[in-house]
């Protein structure tokens, strides 16, 4: 097959502007040593469909990329076409269905901003600039995600390129078994979105947050208490902790449907220790681009960054023995322990999402300087084994299988996940979960050479 005409700009390995094209297909600042034969800059679902034929003539594989925020670049992939989605970031809202139509590049804050416009409201990531294509797919933990779902949930219909080049326009009822693995398959999925649509929510009468740090002398009667209390606080409330080198930082934002609902935080006020607390901020209002300047200055984009965590519902006592050698060694100044408190949200029959827990352990991992990978991706990733026995999955979201074998859904899904990958694309040409050895960082040479 001659190479097809694409409406985007076909970037050989090799030509000008490819290497600026495959860094900047991974927003984090340590990029993979991964080189795709080819970058498509795809400007329609056209390109997509003659794409993935074009890639399956040729004997190479397929890598997405939408909003370029997978933490381990899964996208850029040797020996494959990387369809590069960033260009596809159109978004139309119908305020009287209570849906809306998103191209996979959208991003969390332009979507959240156009929403508010019409009084509406979607659970995107916590950092404004994370792309809706791998967010949804991977499971999306946004804010407010413990009252209105994880992302995925919101998914009601999406447009797909399947591996044969077919474009299909899919639902619950016309496909169901592409929409469930749709919802939580992550990297695992095996098709391309080009469009979702999704279910969107009553933008909130009013967002309220308060915040109070603590010496780390008390973080673990701290990270106790939150893991405690989050079962019986309203799912409404957004409960979080932070361990830095210096600080454990308790955040609560109350998200209100009707005056009066800040009361929820009542809940966090009763907190035994809080007289002891070094910093507060109390019940203040706060815009969701608050809480995105919030999230961002956490995750501030230049710095080299490895994320990876595990859910558990295990006694906190647990938890935390398990957890000590993670907590004491926080690598970095900039770097933090995310301590997500969750508990469970109802789990349902058309979406393979299902790892899940009371809480989710997080080590983030964040430095600039190169000669630190090592340390600082060992952190992030190999200490985790010592949770292991607490431990039950993870999320796609932070998933690095390259340097940490973990599983983001349940044995029952992956099973009928690998059946319908199998079914859908049998030659495997769209790029699966990144394998150890495609792994590039410092600590995959490490691990390669045991
Ligand atoms: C700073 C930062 C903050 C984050 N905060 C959150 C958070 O609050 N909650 C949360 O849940 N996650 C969060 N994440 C993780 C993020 O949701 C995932 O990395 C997600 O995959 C990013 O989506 P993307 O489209 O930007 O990524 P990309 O790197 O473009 O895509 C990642 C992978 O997802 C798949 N994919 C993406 N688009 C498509 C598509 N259209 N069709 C088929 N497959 C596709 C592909 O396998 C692709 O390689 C955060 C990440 C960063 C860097």
């Amino acid at each position: 097959m001659a190479t097809p005409t694409f409406s985007g700009r076909l970037l050989l390995r090799g030509s000008a502007d490819y290497e600026r094209a495959r860094l900047s297909a991974v927003w984090n600042a340590r990029k993979p040593d991964r080189h795709p034969e080819a970058i498509l800059l795809a400007a329609a679902d056209d390109d997509v469909v003659a794409g993935v034929r074009w890639a399956a003539e040729r004997g190479w594989r397929v890598g997405i990329r939408s909003g370029g925020h997978s933490w381990i670049g899964t996208g850029v992939r040797d020996g494959s076409l990387l369809i590069d989605l960033s260009g596809l970031d159109e978004m139309t809202i119908d305020r009287a269905a209570g849906t809306a139509t998103v191209r996979p590049a959208v991003r969390g804050v332009d979507f959240n901003a156009a929403l508010a416009d019409a009084g509406l409201v979607f659970p995107s990531g916590h950092c404004p600039s994370v792309g809706l294509g791998g967010f949804l797919l991977g499971g999306g933990y946004g804010w407010n995600s413990r009252a209105l779902g994880p992302a995925c949930m919101s998914v009601e219909a999406a447009d797909v390129v399947l591996a044969d080049g077919t474009l299909v326009h899919a639902d619950d009822e016309t496909h169901p078994e592409i929409m469930w693995a749709l919802r939580g398959a992550g990297p695992g999925f095996f098709g391309v979105v080009t469009r979702f649509r999704l279910r969107v929510h009553p933008a909130y009468h009013a967002i309220v947050r308060s915040a109070y740090s603590f010496p780390n002398a008390m973080r673990d009667e701290v990270l106790a208490w939150t893991y405690d209390t989050v079962p019986d606080i309203s799912p409404w409330l957004e409960m979080s902790a932070k361990v830095t080198q210096e600080v454990t930082t308790i955040t609560a934002a109350a998200f209100c449907r009707a005056p009066g609902d800040e009361s929820m935080l009542a809940a966090v006020e009763a907190a035994p220790f809080l007289r002891h607390a070094v910093r507060r901020v109390e019940r203040r209002p706060s815009t969701i681009n608050d809480l995105y300047a919030l999230s961002d200055a956490l995750t501030p984009h230049g710095n080299r960054y490895a994320v990876d965590g595990v859910w558990t519902s295990a006694p906190v006592g647990e938890v935390l023995a398990a957890g000590r050698g993670v907590l004491d060694a926080i690598p970095t100044p900039e770097s933090f322990l995310l301590w997500m408190l969750w508990d469970n949200y109802p789990e349902a029959a058309t979406a393979c999402w299902s790892t899940q827990g009371r809480l989710y352990f997080s080590p983030n991992a964040v430095w600039t300087d190169p000669a630190a990978d090592l340390r600082a991706e060992s952190w992030a990733h190999a200490a985790l084994d010592d949770l292991a026995g607490v431990a039950a999955g993870t999320q796609f979201a932070d998933h690095n299988p390259a340097d940490r074998p973990d599983h983001g859904i349940e044995p029952a899904q992956q099973q009928r996940l690998a059946a319908l990958r199998a079914k859908y694309d049998p030659s495997g040409l769209l790029c699966d979960y990144l394998r150890p050895e495609e792994s590039t960082t410092a600590l995959g040479r490490q691990l390669s050479q045991r």
